[in-house]
């Protein structure tokens, strides 16, 4: 059984492996053209979304689940150690700021 690739899709009216960029179904001859555009819009404007919000969700919502991963992994990681920097240090301005008050 032949696998399908990530440039192929199935065809809608056969169900044959067809190339994502066909325009005509090789094994139906069915025009694919326009053919699951609402869906990939869609998916493209929610992915776009939550990329914003949560950078390597675009990439689990297209199948490349590793680089997905990575990215959440390091924007966690990275917003993790910024918090664990500018934390103390905003906390002691803070806490400075108003020990400094009764003495003005
Ligand atoms: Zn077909």
């Amino acid at each position: 059984m032949k696998e399908k690739q990530p440039d192929e899709r199935f065809c809608p009216e056969c169900g044959e492996i067809v190339k994502k960029a066909a325009v005509i179904c090789v094994h139906c001859g069915v025009s694919l053209k326009g053919i699951g555009k609402d869906t990939n819009d869609t998916n493209k404007i929610l992915a776009i979304v939550l990329t914003i919000l949560f950078p390597g969700a675009g990439q689990l919502i297209y199948g490349q689940i590793g680089l997905g991963i990575t990215f959440l992994v390091l924007t966690i990681i990275t917003a993790y150690v910024l918090w664990i920097v500018f934390m103390p240090i905003s906390l002691i301005l803070t806490i400075k700021h108003y020990s400094q008050v009764p003495q003005v």
